[in-house]
């Protein structure tokens, strides 16, 4: 495996009512790292995670996910790829109300077509290692108990943690998260902060999360800054109160941390 486990070359994205949002990003992030990518509102942040993670196309420019080129397929292709080695996490969880947790984890692994039987493997024991295997996540993510919950009985630090495990059930290279702990109070956010540093640090994952919140940003290894669509410097083991700092002057600091 590269150690890069994403590559961002030339990201430009401009779009149909001539809104330039990214205006050439180039960006790396390394495997086994968990990236906080931050700036003002508008300044590209969602734009760089669709684009990143095959939900949008860039305009122009390359995206590699485990240094396979991922803007270079077709839509069909793409979406396959995406759901493979791609995955995402929304601020509104994005879960299936109708389905139970263990239903919305599996999901990706039904929608996968690669995945599905294989000679020798029966439907019904492609579901049952499908199952398995939502199961092992579930469980080491503390929701053993919760798997025949609909989403709608759990508190939303909980839901959020079931859309972290339907992230990581597919065994993505890296998993993408916008503004994860947007709709949460506080003491679910940072369990779901240091649910994501769990995910990086002992399970050896890829996380790459757009957030507002400085707080949020310092459970990261390391914050990108983002200002007009463009890079506008980095941060490694960030403190809230540097990342506020550095939020605070983006304009004067343009540039200047880019190459630190
Ligand atoms: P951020 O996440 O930092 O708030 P966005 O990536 O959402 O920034 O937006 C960057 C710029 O692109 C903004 O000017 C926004 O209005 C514009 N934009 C975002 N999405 C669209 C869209 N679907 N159509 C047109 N303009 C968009």
């Amino acid at each position: 495996m590269t150690s890069e486990a994403v590559r961002l070359e030339s990201i430009y994205k401009t779009y149909d009512n001539a809104v330039t949002a990214l205006d050439g990003v180039t960006a790396s992030f390394p495997a086994g790292s968990f990236t906080a990518v931050m700036g003002p509102s508008g300044s590209g942040k969602s734009t760089l995670l669709q684009c990143a993670a095959g939900l949008d196309a860039p305009t122009a420019g390359q995206v590699f996910i485990d240094g396979e080129e991922l803007s270079a397929a077709d839509d069909t292709a793409m979406t396959k790829f995406r759901r493979r080695r791609v995955g995402f996490v929304f601020q509104d969880y994005n879960l299936l109300p109708s389905l139970t947790v263990e239903q919305n984890v599996m999901l990706p692994l039904r929608l996968d077509g690669s995945r599905l039987p294989k000679p020798g493997l029966s439907v019904g024991g492609a579901r049952r290692a499908d199952r398995r295997r939502s199961r092992s996540v579930l469980e080491r993510l503390g929701l053993g108990d919760r798997l025949g919950e609909l989403p709608e009985r759990l508190s939303g630090g909980q839901r959020q943690r079931v859309a972290v495990a339907r992230a990581l059930v597919s065994d993505p290279a890296v998993v993408f998260a916008d503004e994860p702990t947007g709709a949460l109070d506080m003491r679910s956010a940072r369990e779901v902060l240091a649910l994501l540093r769990t995910v990086v640090h002992e399970y050896g994952r890829t996380v790459v999360m757009v957030t507002h919140d400085p707080v949020a940003a310092a459970y990261a290894d390391s914050v990108l800054f983002l200002a007009d669509g463009r890079l506008a410097g980095s941060l490694s083991a960030p403190t809230a109160d540097a990342v506020a700092d550095r939020l605070a002057h983006l304009g004067d600091a343009r540039g200047i941390g880019a190459a630190a």
